[in-house]
């Protein structure tokens, strides 16, 4: 089933996590258009990128989300937020700098670089953060900090 042009539900559902452990992760029906909304925000950002996006992981179900680690409140298990790599135009460094400025533009409530150094991607959410000083962050093990960071 295609959510846009580029992107289907089974890719914003995909999960190895779900599979390895044999966790259903089918999203209710009732959120389903908020996958919509968040592949046409995927679909605005390959458009600025010029190149296809690979979804790391998209929706989670509860329980997909608890093995994975994510925390309770997190927009991935309420469909709004995605996690992609576009190596064919840079690091996430690179993909999470282009798209600072242009949140706004493109219907990014929440842009998160994230992860460690050498594995790292990019989490995109049409739902805003409660604090605006939340909207533009780098997580790593250190912690969250503002902005898109180099990691060191
Ligand atoms: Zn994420």
């Amino acid at each position: 089933m295609k959510l846009s042009p580029h992107f289907s539900l089974a890719e914003l559902t995909n999960s190895t996590t779900a599979q390895r452990l044999g966790l259903d992760n089918t999203p209710a029906p009732e959120l389903l258009p908020r996958l919509v909304l968040a592949a046409e925000m995927l679909e605005r950002i390959r458009t600025v990128l010029g190149v296809p996006i690979t979804v790391t992981s998209g929706y989670r179900a509860p329980a997909v989300n608890r093995a994975v680690g994510g925390v309770t409140s997190s927009d991935h298990t309420q469909g709004h937020a995605v996690d992609i790599i576009a190596p064919g135009y840079g690091t996430p460094y690179l993909v999470a700098s282009l798209l600072a400025p242009l949140v706004s533009t493109l219907g990014i409530g929440q842009l998160i670089l994230e992860g460690v150094k050498g594995k790292q991607w990019v989490h995109v959410s049409t739902r805003s953060p409660e604090k605006f000083a939340n909207r533009i962050i780098t997580i790593t093990d250190a912690g969250a900090r503002t902005g898109i960071q180099v990691l060191s």
